[in-house]
């Protein structure tokens, strides 16, 4: 293992995943804090659910991943966070971050949630979202972590006692030395938010962190990091490292998401009049046995590809929202999509789909999937995967990711040629 990567949500480290994969690191995307031997892979992804957690529990949960892959040998490690830096004056990016570099003795790091491709850039340490400053974006007003001052030094500086210092634009463009050299000249300045406009300033910047132990940042600097591996002669690129095996069996799509996209998916599929069967939260709670029942007698009936969604409309949810409670309803509709996930891998599907950030993590639970290998992607952030001990590959789709024929293109797309 070269690197080690901690991320603080599931999307989040598949994210991460597939950046390495496509710039030739084969890497593996293990689930929750882990035990036993690390995989064999050039990078190790490690997901937590910790973006949102108390402070000490991320604190701790991130520690226990850092020590599991220091023994798997991972030889630099990443700490990976939202690209719109989501955290409080609480945490957990600071508090994490201070945690992992006491454990590795390191004196300094970056933080660098740029990932230009997605919009987000940093410049003069203020994060944009497209051409807003993150805090007049709709982060501004995000239920668990509102973003509401743009400057990174000063949001970070909320979180750390250690002292935040800026790279900014200028000094990345003399390149990674100049970054070094300003980095070496303050010795007591132990973060460093670093500006980036575009993904040749990632570059510049994965390079200049060549020797530090721990790298804070977005998906972004990933990108950049195995050029950096391969000039030290540690890492060979594989062109096949997004190569999973060929899977001929039947294959499921599960949607629990009601975002718009995910909606208007739904709708393509239907539109294509391809096979979709549709779950009534209220009548799953009338009789829970029933419906499941029904649906696998509907799923059993179909050789090819099927579609089995919860997803609604607005007003749709709200109605049974009302009557069952939003929490109540939402596990009613996970449980039962993670059931039918469970008994149709029985029935011999071997590819699934899903959609929906909080309904995948109920399927991959269901299905017992504690690592991943990471394959081509489908769409930006969107990768299939492969259980690695078994012939089950998944794409795990958050709400509002992939284009209006997504859950199709994932199903019937070959990989690319590598
Ligand atoms: P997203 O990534 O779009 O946020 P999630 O799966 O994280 O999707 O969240 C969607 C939530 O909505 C899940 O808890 C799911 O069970 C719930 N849900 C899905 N369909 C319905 C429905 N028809 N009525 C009420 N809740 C639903």
């Amino acid at each position: 293992m070269i690197l080690g990567v901690i991320a603080d949500d599931f999307t989040g480290a598949t994210d991460v995943a597939s950046m390495l994969v496509r710039a030739g690191m084969s890497t593996v995307q293990v689930i929750g804090v882990p035990v036993g031997d690390a995989p064999t892979a050039d990078a190790v992804v490690v997901a937590l659910k910790s973006r949102t957690a108390p402070r000490d529990q991320a604190v701790d949960e991130s520690l226990r991943a850092l020590r599991w892959l220091k023994q798997g040998g991972a030889r630099q490690i990443y700490f990976k966070y939202c690209s719109t830096f989501d955290s409080t004056d609480e945490g957990n990016i600071g508090p994490v971050g201070d945690a992992l570099m006491a454990a590795l003795d390191a004196t300094q790091t970056i933080a660098c949630p740029a990932l230009p491709e997605n919009g987000r850039t940093i410049f003069k340490g203020h994060l944009f979202v497209g051409d807003a400053l993150l805090s007049d974006s709709s982060m501004r007003d995000h239920p668990l972590t509102p973003m509401r001052d743009a400057n990174l030094v000063h949001v970070l500086q909320a979180q750390t006692p250690r002292t935040v210092g800026l790279t900014a634009y200028n000094t990345v463009g003399l390149g990674a030395k100049a970054i070094q050299a300003q980095w070496a000249q303050h010795p007591q300045t132990h973060w460093w938010v670093v500006d980036a406009i575009d993904n040749a300033a990632l570059a510049t910047i994965a390079q200049a962190c060549a020797d530090l132990p721990l790298i804070t940042a977005g998906s972004g600097v990933a990108l950049g990091l195995p050029k950096v591996y391969e000039q030290r002669g540690w890492l060979t690129r594989n062109a096949q490292a997004a190569q999973l095996d060929t899977l001929q069996g039947r294959a499921l799509v599960l949607s629990g998401s009601c975002s718009s996209q995910t909606l208007a998916q739904v709708a393509q599929w239907i539109e294509r009049q391809l096979p979709a069967y549709q779950l009534d939260p209220l009548l799953i709670h009338a009789d829970p046995e029933q419906t499941f029942q029904q649906a696998l007698v509907w799923l059993s009936g179909q050789p090819e590809t099927a579609l089995i969604y919860a997803s609604a409309q607005q007003e749709t949810v709200q109605r049974v929202q009302k009557k069952l409670g939003a929490t109540h309803a939402g596990e009613l509709v996970e449980t039962m999509l993670a059931r039918l996930a469970k008994a149709a891998v029985a029935q011999g599907v071997n590819r699934i789909v899903v959609a929906g950030g909080e309904t995948s993590g109920a399927v991959v639970q269901a299905l017992n999937v504690q690592q991943l290998r990471i394959g081509h992607s489908i769409a930006p952030g969107v990768p299939w995967t492969q259980a690695v001990d078994r012939p089950l590959q998944l794409a795990l789709k958050s709400g509002n990711f992939g284009g209006v024929d997504f859950f199709f293109e994932a199903l019937h797309t070959k990989a690319p040629a590598t």
